[in-house]
Order: structure tokens, then sequence, then C-alpha cells
């Protein structure tokens, strides 16, 4: 999906960045802004579960020199576990894709509104003080209640809302739809994309092995292996993994504007592993500065 004269893109690259389109907290134009004036020239837009922000990031992007690689952050779950598979340069028209998503947002809007209602049992927070934190269409995720809370003065910022009221530990958190992390690789791969698992090895540790070995079988391209939230430990094993199948190792910062501590560029995916994922890509191009 690009000329025989090699390379057309340059680094240093970020490839997992969100936007309002999810749970970042700055339009896609602003974080093509912030991704570049943090030095990077190569970028991806992952909000969750969506692509709406693809067109105005390309835009944005090559107006800045900078290349961007269509992308997007699939919400899967393995058991009860949540699982992130970071999804590049598929086709966003591929019908069971697209109807996938479609589930996955609508089942999150229903999930976000059980969980205010339940705190609203016991709290000052209605489904409007979520709303006001929330663009029309975004996929709506804990991050929003978390703004709303904070908006209320019920918590002092997102990470504080996280290990507080949203914390599964006190019987407000609901689950909500997400296909299992086979049919994520199955769906995105007959886009034409390619599947690196986003920060494998944080919170509750690595999948086990087994597993991994399965979805690297069905189509997994490789793992997000640069993330702040990546243990050491959990690294080693990954990188056995990826020795023994020749995968593609990413680093990305998963900037989500003031949402979060991350900034662009904290890790960065190297030419050589950006190339290997436009290699692969069928579904989408990059959008290369003109
Ligand atoms: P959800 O998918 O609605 O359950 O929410 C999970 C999202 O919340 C993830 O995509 C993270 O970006 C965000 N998140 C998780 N923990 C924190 C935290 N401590 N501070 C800010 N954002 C968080
Ligand atoms: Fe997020
Ligand atoms: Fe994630
Ligand atoms: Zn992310």
């Amino acid at each position: 999906m690009h000329d025989d004269d090699g390379k057309r893109f340059t680094g240093p690259s970020d490839l997992h960045l969100h936007s309002v389109c999810s749970d970042g907290t700055e339009p896609p134009a602003d974080v093509m802004a912030s991704a570049h004036r943090h030095g990077l020239r190569t970028v991806s837009l992952t909000d969750h579960d969506t692509t709406a922000g693809w067109a105005e990031a390309a835009e944005a992007a090559t107006s800045l020199g900078m290349t961007l690689l269509p992308g997007m952050e699939f919400s899967a779950q393995h058991e009860w576990r949540s699982v992130h598979m970071l999804s590049y340069l598929f086709d966003p028209e591929h019908p069971a894709l697209r109807a996938e998503t479609e589930r996955i947002r609508d089942d999150r809007i229903g999930r976000a509104e059980r969980m205010v209602n339940s705190i609203g049992r016991d709290y000052d927070l209605t489904w409007d003080d979520v709303l006001a934190q929330t663009t029309a269409d975004a996929t709506v995720g804990r991050p929003h209640i978390a703004d709303a809370l904070v908006a209320r003065g019920l918590a002092a910022d997102r990470s504080a809302a996280f290990d507080g009221l949203l914390h599964p530990r006190r019987g407000y958190y609901e689950p909500h739809y997400a296909p299992d992390p086979f049919r994520v690789v199955d769906l995105v791969t007959a886009a034409g994309g390619v599947v690196i698992m986003a920060h494998p090895a944080s919170g509750r540790g690595v999948l086990p092995s087994s597993l991994l070995r399965d979805l690297i079988d069905a189509g997994l391209a490789g793992f997000e292996i640069g993330h702040r939230e990546n243990t050491e430990e959990g690294k080693r094993l990954l990188r056995r993994l990826v020795a023994e199948s020749d995968l593609i190792v990413t680093g990305s910062s998963d900037y989500h504007g003031r949402g979060k501590p991350n900034v662009p560029g904290e890790n960065t995916t190297s030419d050589e592993m950006v190339e290997r994922i436009i290699e692969r890509a069928t579904g989408t191009a990059p959008v290369y500065p003109s």
C-alpha cells in the first residue's frame, strides 16, 4: 500500500493516541498538533471502538507534515477480563467490523447509564452530568463518568475517580459487551488490518501464553511492549513470544490529553516495525503528507 521506492514516512512514531471521539480530551486535530509539538512525525489515532476521528486527523496530520496510520483500539474481553486490541489500516467500511463496533458502542451507553443510575442512588450524579462531559457520538466510557464526578466535586481527577467510585470493589462497576480477542483478530484481518495487542502486560498481568500463542496462530501480529503500564516481568515474557514467532513490537504513549499523565512520544515505535505494519496491511493506505 505504498510506493515501491520504499519508505515514505519518518519517525519518531507514536501509534496509540486518543481524542474526544472516545475518551481523550482533545479533538483529533488538536491531538495531531500535540503529537507534532512533541516531535512526532508518524502517528496513529486509535480511539476506542470508533473510526469517527480519522478524517479530521488525516487532514491535520498531513497539514503538519506527519504521516497518519488510521487506527482504532478495539475492546475485547477474555472471560471477565478486558483486552484491548490496537487495529491498524483496516477498511472502516467492512460490514461485519462496523456492525461489531456499533454493537460495542451501543452497549457502552446502556452500561454507563446503569453505572450512573447506581452511583446516583448514593451520590449527587445524573446522566445529564455525563452527557455534559461527552462529545456527540463519542464512544462512552468510565472516563466520561469520571469527568462528571470531577465536575460534581466527587473526585479530584480521573485517576482518583478510577481508584474511588469507579473501582469494581465499590460495587457500581458494570461490564459492557465486547467480543472475544479471536473474533477481533478475525474481523480486523478480514478487513485488511493489522492487530497489535495493547498494553498486554498491564494491571492484572499477561494472558496465559497458550492463549497468546493461539491468538498469534489466528493472526495477531504483535504486542505493544513499550507502554508505561506494562510491568518489566510481563515485558520479558512477551519478548520471549516475540522472538519465538518474529512478531511486530510497538511502543506508544496511549495519550488521552488531560485525561491521563501519558505524554505523546514517551514511548515510540521503530521505523522497521512501522514499515512491517504498513506492508502487512491491505485495508486502508497510510495518509502521507503531500
Ligand atoms: P471502560 O472501557 O469504559 O471500562 O474504561 C476504561 C478506560 O478508562 C481505558 O480506556 C482507560 O483509558 C481509562 N482509564 C483506566 N484507568 C484510568 C485511570 N486510572 N485514569 C484515567 N483513565 C483511566
Ligand atoms: Fe482509554
Ligand atoms: Fe487501552
Ligand atoms: Zn488506549
